[in-house]
């Protein structure tokens, strides 16, 4: 159930799991070669976000460009082996704060997997404060969700996307509106306090009066939290193909960003607080997972196609990113004989490390903690960013204050513009 799309949207709308995924995309086309043990392992004293992948769903969203396949074609039981196996790797050094299993769908898994993966996850991050699975709302009942919630999940992020029939359809969603708001009354039967939707805006037919009955048909639902991107129409996907045809065509820009804004004000309105471009939260309900990709703190990805992010103890932020072989059935053969997932890695050069963590900073909606950026990476943002900073404050695109940098509100829609002006030093 991808949260988000792969790459930025108009409105640089990328998700939280994005950012996992930006690692693959900074990988991609580079050398690759097998990642020797000792380096899995190394990483600094900082705890990490584990992030376990799974790469199936039943059927396939006609929006979607992620990596999954059939769930019917899969070994549910191997796949579960195979990541557990995967997890025992990092069984030295690395202490876990918070736990997310991801996808795909990891409700596509027959439930007795999926709460043996969580179960063992959880016997692995004892100490972690948050434990998220992602579920689709029409693949869940009150015997998989309570034992979720047995085995120590405390998260729940449902892939709503629409509260409107016919953008379902469109979508091609295996899930109906009512299942929406039966999964979430399920999850809080079963004792779920912190729960979220992904929601997605700007479906090609979609009025702004669609979208503003979907927030509120969300917000009726009562949850903690929100995610809400723009529908981006990715190479290999049916909406891609049908758009290249004439047949779907985007919503205009100047729409698109009108539900943007239609979103951060009625959410907020309702005691969700916009908390990154994309995600607005109840007080202390923020995603502490994500928020850990954003502050570019390290994280392990598990499974197929999953990024790591490990980090050296001398400059933090600096280290090394790896891509697990997204091929299940290479994946599975390597994990399964004792060797790392066939993986691509690159090194993060404390310069590349201080454009990614002003990039990821500059998503939050408290910006650029300059102490906390000289901490992770030795260096003065201030300095190095003097250009970038002084042309967008003078545009009133960038505010500085508080020792923070952040974007403004009027920034936002144009963020991924912004953002570009980060990611290299002069
Ligand atoms: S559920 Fe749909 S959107 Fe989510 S990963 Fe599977 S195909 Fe993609």
């Amino acid at each position: 159930m991808a949260e988000l799309a792969t790459g930025p949207t108009r409105h640089g709308l990328r998700c939280a799991s994005c950012v996992k995924r930006e690692a693959d995309s900074q990988t991609a086309g580079r050398h690759v070669l097998a990642v020797a043990d000792d380096e899995r392992r190394a990483t600094s004293n900082e705890s990490a976000g584990l992030y376990v992948h799974i790469p199936v769903c039943r059927s396939k969203c006609r929006y979607c460009g992620f990596y999954s396949v059939p769930a019917g074609g899969v070994d549910a039981g191997r796949l579960v082996d195979g990541l557990l196996r995967e997890l025992e790797r990092y069984d030295d050094g690395i202490e876990f704060c918070t736990a997310y299993i991801g996808g795909g769908s990891p409700t596509a898994l027959p439930a007795e997997e999926l709460i043996r993966l969580v179960r063992r996850v959880r016997e692995r991050c004892p100490q972690a404060q948050e434990f998220t699975v992602e579920c689709n709302p029409g693949q869940v009942d009150a015997r998989l969700l309570g034992g979720l919630k047995t085995a120590g999940v405390n998260r729940l992020s449902f892939g709503a996307q629409s509260f409107n029939a016919r953008e379902l359809e469109l979508l091609g969603r295996a899930h109906s509106v009512g299942q929406i708001a039966a999964a979430v009354a399920m999850a809080r039967r079963s004792g779920f306090e912190n729960v979220g939707l992904d929601l997605i805006f700007a479906i090609p037919g979609s009025t702004l009066a669609d979208w503003q009955a979907g927030l509120e048909a969300a917000l009726a639902l009562n949850i903690e939290h929100v995610s809400a991107y723009s529908l981006s129409f990715e190479a290999g996907t049916v909406f891609e193909a049908w758009r290249g045809t004439g047949w779907l065509a985007a919503v205009d820009e100047e729409l698109d960003r009108a539900m943007y804004e239609e979103a951060i004000d009625r959410l907020e309105r309702a005691g969700l607080r916009q908390y990154e471009i994309s995600n607005f939260a109840r007080p202390g309900c923020e995603c502490r997972h994500n928020l850990g990709y954003w502050a570019n703190r390290p994280y392990v990805g598990i499974g197929p196609a999953a990024a790591s992010y490990l980090t050296n103890d001398a400059v933090r932020a600096s280290g090394r990113r790896l891509t697990n072989d997204a091929d299940i059935g290479r994946y599975l053969a390597a994990v399964e004989s004792g060797r790392t997932a066939p993986a691509e890695t690159n090194l993060v050069s404390p310069d590349d490390a201080a454009c990614e963590t002003a990039v990821l900073n500059l998503r939050r909606r408290e910006g650029i903690d300059l102490a906390e950026f000289h901490r992770r990476t030795g260096r003065d943002a201030m300095r190095i960013f003097a250009e970038p900073i002084g042309r967008y404050r003078q545009m009133g695109l960038i505010e500085v204050a508080d020792r923070a940098v952040r974007l403004s509100g009027q920034a936002l829609p144009i963020a991924d513009t912004i953002l570009c002006d980060f990611s290299a030093l002069e």
